[in-house]
């Protein structure tokens, strides 16, 4: 074979191969994921390439029961127990690309959950503290991190009401439950600069999801689009 054929087979080889072949091992689920990155996540608009590429790195279907897992890469939220979900996909790239996270920054979730969220955030190279106010999902939260190997994350069970104020303040704070008001002290532990992203309405219908920014003591708020997560509870609901 002359040279030119063999450069052509080599590149036809190397075309025909899904990018990042080294994650392609041992992980059945990959196509599923790039597919729901495509249709469901590139498809509706997010274009930010580090957010495309943290929700590529993170395995979906290792945060839900192994029951669920087929359905780990489906357009819609699922259950992680305790009658509560994780957000639908999109929903989770469009609330990371609207913090505009830098590299290094410290962020602050409320409602871990599962951890997925969490380790999106991690993996856009933020410091992460989240705190999940149902113990079991605050353990079982934390030991999933750490067997991930995420060393960026910091899981604190307790009502996430009140922030963390020893953490504080952050450049950005995600709220994954519904809430009806912000939390003062969640403002207060927001850097001057710093973007909150919540979704605000009733706790037990709709909410809008709201990006709060943070200039000079003063709140610049922006509707983004209509949600629906599960309650905040605790003080929130004046528990
Ligand atoms: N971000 C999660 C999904 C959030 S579901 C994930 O990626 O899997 C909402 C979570 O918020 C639930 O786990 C719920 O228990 C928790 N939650 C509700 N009220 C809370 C509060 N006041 N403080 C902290 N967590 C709370």
């Amino acid at each position: 074979m002359n040279l030119l054929w063999k450069s052509l087979v080599i590149s036809i080889l190397i075309l025909s191969t899904p990018p990042y072949p080294a994650l392609c091992k041992d992980d059945p689920y990959y196509n599923q994921r790039i597919k729901m990155i495509e249709r469901d996540i590139k498809g509706r608009g997010v274009s930010d390439k580090r957010v495309l590429a943290a929700m590529t790195k993170v395995k979906r279907h290792l945060f839900v029961s192994p029951s669920m897992r087929n359905a780990g890469y489906e357009d819609h939220p699922l259950p992680i127990g305790e009658g509560q979900t994780i957000s639908q996909p999109y929903i989770v790239a469009l609330m990371t690309e609207e913090l505009k996270l830098k590299v290094g920054e410290k962020v602050l979730e409320i409602g871990t959950g599962s951890g997925y969220q969490a380790a999106v955030l991690a993996e856009m190279g933020t410091d992460v503290r989240t705190i999940e106010i149902r113990k079991g999902l605050a353990e079982s939260a934390r030991k999933r991190l750490k067997d991930l190997g995420y060393k960026n994350i910091k899981v604190k069970y307790g009502d996430g009401y009140f922030g963390w104020d020893e953490e504080g303040p952050f450049d950005a704070i995600m709220v994954t439950a519904a809430a009806n008001h912000i939390p003062p002290p969640l403002i207060k532990q927001l850097k001057d600069g710093g973007r909150l992203i919540i979704p605000l309405g009733s706790t037990t219908y709709y909410q809008t999801l709201t990006l709060v920014t943070k200039v000079k003591g003063e709140l610049d708020v922006r509707q983004i689009i209509g949600v629906a997560f599960v309650p905040m509870v605790g003080k929130m609901l004046g528990e």
